[in-house]
């Protein structure tokens, strides 16, 4: 089953890593959390195991997402936040009832209320994206530099000049972009 839906992208950053369930938005966009499966997949890999997830539970979640995306750029371009946004993010983050726990090891864990509290997941992405959009982290929100993929995404390289949400897939398409341009231009560099 799992391999038919696209891969995860997996960022340090939990509020981004899952606004990048959606990736390509201005292009053709990629949906990596397609069905109430998927996000229980997700949760999994990024610490908020739950045991099930409703179709109500998966719409709650895409809209926290595109609240998410559409704050962080907004905080990216130093605009004004948009006040739905900021409201859903709010709603999700006060309804969350996740206990942050300290293992034995040192190690943070979730846990949350009830295995199929789909809700104490999102409070703990919501209060993770509160966190990045008003600045109290090492870091500085941007825009994918790649036309189709323009998502926020959280900056923590030393000098703050990072171009693309991710290395492996928009970084790479337009460094191989750009090679093939100076290819084109000065045909007898190349080979
Ligand atoms: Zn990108």
């Amino acid at each position: 089953m799992r391999g038919e839906f696209p891969d995860f992208r997996l960022g340090s950053v939990l509020a981004t890593s899952f606004t990048g369930t959606l990736s390509e938005r201005h292009g053709n966009a990629v949906e990596r959390i397609p069905t109430p499966h998927r996000l229980v997949d997700w949760l999994v890999v990024n610490g908020l195991a739950v045991d099930s997830c409703t179709t109500a539970q998966l719409e709650l979640a895409r809209e926290l997402r595109e609240s998410i995306h559409a704050a962080a750029t907004a905080a990216a371009i130093q605009g004004p936040l948009p006040a739905p946004a900021v409201q859903v993010i709010n709603d999700c983050s006060a309804q969350g009832r996740a206990a942050a726990i300290l293992t034995p090891e040192g190690e943070r864990r979730w846990r949350l209320s009830s295995a199929s509290r789909v809700e104490d997941a999102l409070g703990v992405i919501a209060a993770d994206a509160i966190s990045i959009i008003a600045g109290e982290r090492d870091g500085k929100l941007a825009l994918c530099a790649s036309p189709t993929c323009k998502a926020a995404f959280f900056d923590t390289s030393h000098s703050r000049t990072r171009k693309w949400c991710d290395m492996n897939t928009c970084g790479n398409r337009q460094k191989k972009a750009r090679f093939i341009a100076k290819q084109r231009k000065n045909p007898a560099s190349g080979e």
